[in-house]
């Protein structure tokens, strides 16, 4: 991912080495390559226009001081602004201070809720906690099943409504809510520390389905609501994360599938447009492929 954002990047600057000092003109046109670099990443186009304003206004306005060469300085603004976009600081899970914590995954279908419910599972009991998977996705078939495996294979607990289930092709009935209810007060009963709400969600946006997810996030009081994006989503990427922001109004951002050949443009897209943090990457299908982001390290990537 930003590979060939990187490249770009990198041979614009390229052509500012050497310069002892820039004019107007240089920085019109380092700003201009920049942007198409952004969009060809597939940043969505108001995201560009204000980073690109940014750069120009910094990088004109910027002191030639001794330590820095122009080059330098305008890499350095290009690196503190990226970095701002994905969050700025690394951001850590909240952990409530009369557990259990509840984080809740919201996103479209598909995007990797499942999944990284057992990835943040395993995790955190890696750093000695005791999570509880709760499967609230009663929309498709087979989301309930699926959450057990994954947390049969994470070692962490689960809690499942069965009654209702027919077969694996039917969605199993009950009340998303009731359930995710029920297991924050399973978990409070069996002393898991940490809840994990597994969400229902659609291929497209959908009203009901937004409804429903509001509905848990007031049934559940989250410390942390966390949309998971596919980082391959491209342009589409902006409408989604801002009906998430206002359907359930989440606080981090994970981006999943970060293995595959996505442009990267959705994850500048997302967090900027919502001003939430990117929290978590997600690598890969097995349990593992999981980190924490941060922002500084992947702007310096970028740039690289
Ligand atoms: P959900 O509908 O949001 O719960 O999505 P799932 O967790 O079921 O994931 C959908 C598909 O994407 C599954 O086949 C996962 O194995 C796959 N998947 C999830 N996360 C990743 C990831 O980070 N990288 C890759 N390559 N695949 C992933």
């Amino acid at each position: 991912m930003f590979n060939s954002l990187s490249d770009r990047l990198t041979a614009t600057f390229k052509n500012l080495r050497g310069k002892g000092r820039l004019s107007e003109a240089d920085v019109d046109a380092t700003v201009r390559e920049i942007r198409r670099a952004l969009l060809d990443a597939d940043v969505a186009v108001p995201v560009v226009r204000d980073f690109a304003a940014r750069i120009r206004e910094r990088a004109l306005g910027a002191e030639v001081s001794g330590a820095l060469n122009p080059s330098q300085q305008v890499v350095k603004i290009v690196n503190e602004e990226l970095q701002a976009i994905l969050g700025g600081e690394t951001r850590r899970l909240r952990l409530a201070k009369n557990p259990p914590t509840v984080i809740m995954l919201a996103g479209l279908q598909g995007a990797g809720k499942t999944t990284l419910a057992g990835k943040l599972g395993k995790w955190l009991k890696g750093q000695g906690h005791s999570p509880i998977l709760v499967a609230a996705d009663l929309q498709r078939p087979n989301a309930v099943t699926q959450l057990e495996v994954v947390a049969q294979r994470a070692g962490v607990a689960v809690y499942a409504p069965h009654p209702g289930i027919q077969s694996e092709f039917e969605a199993p009935t009950g009340d998303p809510v009731a359930v995710a209810r029920d297991g924050v007060a399973e978990a409070r009963a069996k002393l898991h520390d940490v809840v994990i709400v597994d969400t229902a969600g659609r291929l497209g946006l959908d009203a009901e389905l937004m409804r429903q997810a509001a509905d848990i996030r007031a049934a559940v009081n989250p410390d942390e609501v966390l949309f998971v994006i596919d980082a391959m989503i491209g342009q589409d990427a902006v409408n989604t994360a801002k009906a998430f922001e206002e359907g359930v109004d989440f606080t981090g951002v994970v981006l999943s599938k970060l293995d595959g050949d996505a442009r990267g443009g959705a994850a500048l897209s997302v967090a900027s447009v919502t001003g939430r943090p990117v929290m978590f990457a997600s690598t890969g299908e097995g349990l593992d492929d999981f980190e924490l982001f941060h922002p500084d390290r992947m702007a310096s990537r970028i740039l690289d």
